[in-house]
């Protein structure tokens, strides 16, 4: 016997949980199905911490964070945790990258301090600065893996079931609704959030059925590995970006790094080197020794405040589109969100609600985010 619930959600990843939470919380019945044991580092959203920003150089998403906040609020509320903080956050780098997010703040009313890099220097002694630096008192910092957790236990506490371990092998058309088959059960529902991440491809896309309902944009699924290096005596460091490239018309990308302090764990670097993943079904979580030396060597340049000889790595999916916008839609019964290109885990719970909207009937709005059918 099949069973039948309001909604099914594919991937309980940051988006799938958050996804699952809110239908839960609207009453929605709902079951969320994920292939991997809860907290797995197989996908996008594990580890301790990423930035929050509201700064931004396409105003979408600096708006889309604003939305965030108070669901962010709303889910540490319901889950009885912190998970965002607002320490600030620095971008430095290249000049015109700057001039983009400080005009973008402007616009959205948001305060910032433009500082020189000596200045930059002295107030932040853990960084080393060139060119440009400009401070956001309204980023900071989310907790990743706690985020994840606390929306899967609130989904639950809000009716949800949970099944771990439990693959999705088809999602098919059935009647005014999909039937979603698993290895041991086919389930049936209105409406599919297909929340998975770098296996978004696989479900719904031109290997499926449905590659002649609607076509998703090419999706790149990369590897990076951020790393952590210990603090240094008397060193603090803010969630910063740094734009290490030049983007004027004509200038190749040379590559981009970000980091932030993790509690107990030391200062993120993450450099924007993409590793092509050839197959999701073999791959490793081995170090790659080339990237590692990569993250040493610019710890040594830009980050005096990091202790080079204690240092830690994990790998993490990429699934990037052409415009590094997101896939948020719905065509028929199918909702496809897939926030992806490396900075969809601040907007969290924001995404959770627009997908959820989505099962539930909602329309898409915004063009970037749009399915071509
Ligand atoms: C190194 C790194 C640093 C980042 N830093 C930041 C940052 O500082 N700030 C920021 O805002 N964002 C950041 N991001 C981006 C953010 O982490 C991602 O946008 C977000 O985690 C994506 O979550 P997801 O739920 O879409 O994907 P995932 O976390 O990959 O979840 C997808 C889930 O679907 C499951 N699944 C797939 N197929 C199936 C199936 N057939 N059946 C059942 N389950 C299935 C998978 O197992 C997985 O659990 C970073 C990402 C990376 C990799």
């Amino acid at each position: 016997m099949a069973e039948r619930v309001d909604v099914l959600v594919v991937g309980a990843g940051a988006m799938g949980a958050s996804s699952a939470w809110w239908l839960a919380k609207q009453g929605r019945s709902i079951a969320l199905l994920e292939q991997f044991e809860r907290g797995h580092v197989n996908g996008s959203s594990h580890g301790q911490t990423r930035i929050f920003r509201v700064a931004y150089r396409d105003p979408i998403y600096t708006a889309l964070a604003a939305q965030s906040i108070p669901l962010w609020r709303e889910l540490e509320h319901d889950a009885e945790t912190m998970l965002l903080e607002q320490s600030g956050q620095l971008d430095h780098g290249f000049t015109a990258a700057i001039d983009e997010i400080e005009a973008g703040l402007l616009g959205a009313g948001y305060s910032f301090d433009r500082l020189d890099p000596d200045a930059a220097h002295e107030r932040w002694p853990a960084l080393n600065f060139d060119n440009a630096v400009l401070f956001s008192p309204d980023g900071g910092r989310v907790f990743a893996d706690r985020t994840v957790d606390a929306a899967i236990t609130s989904a639950q506490a809000h009716g949800a079931q949970l099944h771990f371990n439990t693959a999705v092998r088809a999602i098919e058309p059935r009647g005014d609704g999909v039937a979603v088959v698993t290895d041991d059960k086919t389930w049936h529902a209105g409406s599919v959030v297909v929340s998975a991440g770098a296996w978004v491809e696989g479900l719904v896309g031109r290997q499926s059925a449905w590659r002649n309902y609607f076509s998703l944009p090419t999706l790149a699924v990369t590897e990076q590995q951020p790393v952590h290096f210990a603090i240094k005596p008397d060193m603090e460091f803010p969630s910063y970006i740094h734009h290490v490239f030049d983007d004027s018309p004509g200038a190749a990308l040379r590559f981009g790094a970000y980091g932030l302090e993790s509690p107990g764990e030391g200062v993120k670097l993450g450099l924007e080197t993409h590793r092509p993943v050839k197959s999701l079904v073999d791959r490793t979580l081995a170090i790659d020794q080339v990237d590692l030396d990569a993250s040493i060597e610019y710890a040594h340049r830009w980050l005096p405040g990091a202790d080079t000889s204690k240092v830690s790595a994990v790998r993490c999916l990429f699934t990037t589109t052409p415009d590094a916008h997101f896939i948020l839609d719905r065509i028929g019964p199918i909702v496809v969100c897939s926030p992806c290109s490396g900075h969809g885990f601040k907007f969290t719970p924001a995404i959770g609600k627009i997908t959820a909207e989505l099962a539930m009937g909602g329309e898409q709005r915004r063009p970037e985010w749009r399915i071509s059918a």
